[in-house]
């Protein structure tokens, strides 16, 4: 069983989660062509490695975190929090 620890629920059942994602991609400039837009949706790394992704709390909190998972052994070796741009609250 996957669990994942939720910075505001706590560790949780993974079925509680979706997938969002791997974290931290570029994405194209608002400008930018259709070349570099396929290249951020579709073509990702997928190797035997550790990934960082983000996942949203469905069942939960409702807010998304990320976290680092090794893509071979679902191992979870840290998680970082809500993504960046969805932190709340004073800095
Ligand atoms: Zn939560």
């Amino acid at each position: 069983m996957l669990a994942l620890d939720c910075p505001n629920c706590g560790r949780r059942n993974g079925l509680e989660f979706a997938y969002s994602g791997e974290a931290g991609l570029d994405e194209p400039s608002s400008g930018g062509d259709i070349a570099e837009w396929r290249r951020s949706l579709y073509f990702h790394r997928n190797g035997a490695e550790w990934t960082r992704e983000r996942w949203l709390h469905v069942a939960g909190c409702g807010r998304f975190i990320e976290l680092e998972r090794h893509r071979t052994t679902n191992e979870i070796r840290a998680t970082i929090g809500p993504p960046p741009e969805r932190r709340t609250g004073p800095t």
